[in-house]
């Protein structure tokens, strides 16, 4: 793979973000805890949410999403668990190549508006949610 199409430090976090589950699994537990000198049992409880019959991270309001990961810092917008973050986010966006969707986005509209420092708020949203 070639040179990353994508700057996480020049973005606002929209995979932290725009997505209301990040899944956390029993390894993803085991490093949050080691990360925070804690057990496994209690980073479960601290840190993740029951979503249906899945476990994930906790969100908390934001700035300029609607919400956002429990861990995204509001001032840098960057993973404040870099290393011990779950494996979901390890994957993303590694399996689109060198580019990020969402910062293709940014970087359209920025042009777009003529604006290095325009944000545009991207929502996803399940189409049965969206019904209901
Ligand atoms: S949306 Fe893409 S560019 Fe932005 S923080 Fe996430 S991975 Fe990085
Ligand atoms: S753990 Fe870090 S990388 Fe993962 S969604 Fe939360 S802020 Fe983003």
């Amino acid at each position: 793979m070639g040179k990353l199409k994508y700057d996480c430090t020049d973005c606002v976090g929209y995979c932290c973000s725009i997505y209301d589950r990040v899944d956390v699994w029993k390894k993803d537990l085991k490093r949050l805890a080691r990360h925070f000198d804690i057990t496994p049992a209690q980073a479960k409880k601290k840190f993740t949410r029951k979503v249906g019959k899945y476990t994930a991270l906790k969100r908390k309001e934001d700035l300029i999403f609607e919400e956002t990961c429990i861990f995204l810092d509001q001032t840098t917008r960057l993973c404040s668990v870099y290393d011990a973050r779950p494996d979901t986010c390890r994957e993303w966006p590694v399996h689109s190549g060198d580019r990020c969707v969402y910062y293709d986005i940014l970087q359209f509209e920025r042009k777009q508006q003529d604006d290095e420092d325009y944000v545009p708020v991207v929502e996803i949203k399940v189409l049965e949610e969206v019904e209901e």
